[in-house]
């Protein structure tokens, strides 16, 4: 999605609004998106040749519990806060803010292309680890059965080898 800012980059104080339903499938790697990616937002010309972008991403993705590999259902509501400045007023922006030209992005065109600042938010937004239930136990690390739906037998026979001989020793001390 474009954003034209021909009008704004010439007018401070200048605000263009958007919303849009995006539903095109973005790469988010392990996750994957249930719903289509809502955008809204404006740009703003802030003066100093900077155009502010406010925007809200929501969207829902799908991810694997991290004990059990079932599906999760996450909800995402991002909010992003960027800052744009054209390629044409760069010498003039370093020279009066240098300091801040390293949280800026920097594009040719005119206009504003919102897809790489969705996509990285979208990524950067995904937690990093997600459980089906807040107790899932897990998966059997032997046998590999998912213990949510039930036990296995794997627990009986992981006795610990030295518990096992001193059982062994006291029933003999017993007899
Ligand atoms: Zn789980
Ligand atoms: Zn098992």
């Amino acid at each position: 999605m474009k954003i034209n800012i021909a009008r704004l980059r010439k007018e401070p104080g200048a605000r263009e609004d958007f919303a849009f339903i995006w539903e095109e499938r973005f790469d988010l790697g392990e996750a994957s998106l249930t719903k289509p990616v809502q955008v809204q937002g404006y740009v703003v010309n802030t003066g100093g040749n900077i155009l502010s972008l406010f925007m809200r991403i929501s969207t829902e993705v799908a991810l694997a519990c991290s004990r059990c590999l079932d599906r999760v259902i996450v909800p995402l509501d991002l909010t992003v806060t960027d800052q744009y400045c054209h390629e044409e007023d760069r010498p003039k922006f370093f020279a009066d803010e240098e300091e801040d030209a390293a949280t800026v992005f920097f594009f040719k065109e005119d206009s504003l292309d919102l897809q790489q600042a969705i996509q990285e938010n979208l990524l950067l937004g995904l937690p990093m680890r997600v459980l089906c239930t807040p107790d899932c136990p897990g998966i059997c690390p032997s046998c590999g059965q998912n213990l949510k739906e039930g036990s296995c037998n794997c627990r009986k026979r992981e006795i610990d080898p030295r518990l096992e001989v001193l059982t062994e020793w006291k029933k003999k001390m017993k007899s």
